[in-house]
C-alpha cells in the first residue's frame, strides 16, 4: 500500500457521494445548481490545506488554487479537472463501497436487486486483480468521472503542502462544472489560472494519455418543398421528405460511424423531420485529420448546390457551424508536453499508451483558446453506467505520475 492510499479512496469516495450530474439542454452555467455543492466542499479543502489563491467563481461554478513554486526557473504548470458528473445514469445518491483485494471472479454490486459484474460482460477487471476497487451498488453511476482525477490532483497538492521542502515549481488546479454536456471549460479563465500550459485529467485505464481529438462541426439542412393538393400534384409538388433523402443518399456509405474507426472521419445523421412541406437535417462532421475534415464541408456545399439546381433556387440551405478542433494542432507546438507526459508515465513504471480520441475533450477547447492541454488517463472504468469502477491503486498511481511530471517542468 502505497503513502497515498488511504488519501485517494477517502476522496473519492467523499467526493462521488455528492451529486453533481449535469443536464444536457439547459441554457444556464452551471447546467445544475447542485455542482456548487462539490466546488464549495473543494475550495473549503484546498483552504484547509494550504494551497495558496484560492477562489470559486460563485457565477460560473469554477473553482482555482495555485501551489506557489519554491524553486527558481522551473514552467508552471496546471491541471484542469471536472466536478460533474454524466446524465447518461443516475447519479443521486450514490453509495461507494469497496472490494480489497479483488479476486477475479464475479462482485455482487447489490444482493437485493441482485446487480452482479463479472469478468465476462467487462473483461477489463481482469487486468485489477488483488487491486482495491470503488464500486456503486449498481443503482447509480460512480462518479470516478472525473472524481477519481480530482482525489489524486486534491491529494498531489496536500502532499506539496505537508512536505514544503519537497522542491516543485508553480501549480496551477481549476475544477470546472459540465464537462458532460459539452461545457468545454469556457467559464476558465486563463487570466486567472497560473500556468500557460496544462493537462486535464480524465478518461478511463490508467497510464493512457491523448493529444489529438476530432475536428467537428454540425450541420442543419434545411429543405423547403412545394405542397399542393396530392390529386393535383403531378409536375408541381416537391416534396422536402424526397429532397432530405437524396440528400443524405450522397453522403459516403461507408463514412459512418458504425464503418469507422482510429483516425477515418465521418458524417452522421443526428435527426431528421419533415413533411411534404419543408424538412430538416441535423447532421455531424468528424475528423482527426485536418485536411480532409476541410473537404468534408465542401462537399455538403456541392450536394445542396446541385440539389438547388435540380430544383428551385433555395430548396436546399446548408448552415454549417464548428464545434472544436484537434487539439493536435495546438499540442504540436509544444512537443515537450507529450514528451514530459510520456516519461513521467513510464517512470513511474507505466506502459504509455496513446489512443486518437474519437470525441472532444474539454482540452480541445482550451488548446484552441491558447492554453494547450493535453489528457492524461483518470484511471475509472466503465463510465457513464452503474458498473463503474475505480481502483485505489490507480488514482495512487496517478499521484506518482503527477509528481514525477512535475519534477520535470521544475527542472526546466
Ligand atoms: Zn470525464
Amino acid at each position: 500500500m502505497g503513502i497515498f492510499y488511504e488519501q485517494v479512496k477517502e476522496r473519492l469516495i467523499r467526493y462521488a457521494k455528492v451529486d453533481t450530474q449535469s443536464q444536457n439542454g439547459v441554457n444556464k452555467t452551471p447546467t445544475t445548481g447542485k455542482q456548487f455543492d462539490l466546488a464549495h466542499m473543494l475550495r473549503d479543502e484546498l483552504v484547509k490545506i494550504g494551497v495558496s489563491d484560492v477562489w470559486l467563481d460563485e457565477k460560473n461554478c469554477v473553482v482555482y488554487g495555485t501551489i506557489p513554486s519554491n524553486i527558481e526557473g522551473g514552467m508552471p504548470i496546471g491541471y484542469v479537472t471536472h466536478m460533474d458528473t454524466a446524465p447518461d445514469a443516475p447519479g443521486e445518491n450514490v453509495k461507494p463501497w469497496v472490494v480489497e483485494k479483488y479476486d477475479g471472479g464475479a462482485i455482487i454490486l447489490n444482493k437485493e436487486k441482485n446487480i452482479v459484474m463479472s469478468p465476462e460482460d467487462f473483461p477489463n477487471l481482469k487486468m485489477y486483480i488483488g487491486q482495491d476497487l470503488i464500486c456503486t451498488d449498481g443503482t447509480t453511476l460512480l462518479g470516478g468521472d472525473d472524481k477519481a482525477s480530482i482525489a489524486s490532483v486534491m491529494t498531489m497538492a496536500e502532499y506539496y503542502t505537508s512536505h514544503p521542502e519537497v522542491k516543485h515549481g508553480t501549480i496551477a488546479l481549476a475544477f470546472t462544472p459540465d464537462e458532460e454536456v459539452g461545457g468545454l471549460a469556457k467559464d476558465l479563465d486563463l487570466d486567472r489560472f497560473a500556468a500557460k500550459i496544462a493537462y486535464t485529467l480524465d478518461g478511463d485505464h490508467l497510464g493512457y494519455y491523448e493529444y489529438e481529438t476530432f475536428n467537428a462541426s454540425w450541420a442543419t439542412v434545411k429543405i423547403k418543398g412545394i405542397s399542393v393538393h396530392t390529386g393535383t400534384a403531378k409536375g408541381i409538388m416537391i416534396n422536402s421528405v424526397d429532397v432530405a433523402n437524396e440528400f443524405m443518399s450522397t453522403l459516403p456509405p461507408f463514412e459512418k460511424p458504425q464503418y469507422t474507426d482510429d483516425r477515418e472521419g465521418f458524417f452522421h445523421i443526428i435527426s431528421v423531420r419533415g413533411t411534404c412541406e419543408e424538412a430538416e437535417i441535423q447532421l455531424i462532421v468528424r475528423d482527426h485529420d485536418p485536411v480532409q475534415f476541410a473537404n468534408r464541408e465542401p462537399s455538403l456545399e456541392m450536394v445542396t448546390d446541385q440539389l438547388n439546381r435540380k430544383y428551385p433556387s433555395g430548396t436546399v440551405t446548408l448552415d454549417i457551424q464548428e464545434q472544436y478542433r484537434s487539439m493536435k494542432e495546438v499540442i504540436d507546438r509544444v512537443p515537450f508536453m507529450v514528451d514530459y507526459l510520456r516519461q513521467a508515465i513510464s517512470d513511474c513504471g507505466i506502459e504509455p499508451r496513446s489512443i486518437a480520441f474519437r470525441g472532444g475533450t474539454d482540452g480541445s477547447a482550451l488548446s484552441q483558446r491558447g492554453l494547450p492541454c493535453p489528457n492524461l488517463s483518470a484511471g475509472y472504468e466503465n463510465a457513464h453506467g452503474r458498473f463503474e469502477y475505480v481502483p485505489v491503486q490507480s488514482m495512487e498511481k496517478n499521484v506518482e505520475i503527477l509528481l514525477r511530471l512535475n519534477e520535470l517542468y521544475a527542472n526546466l
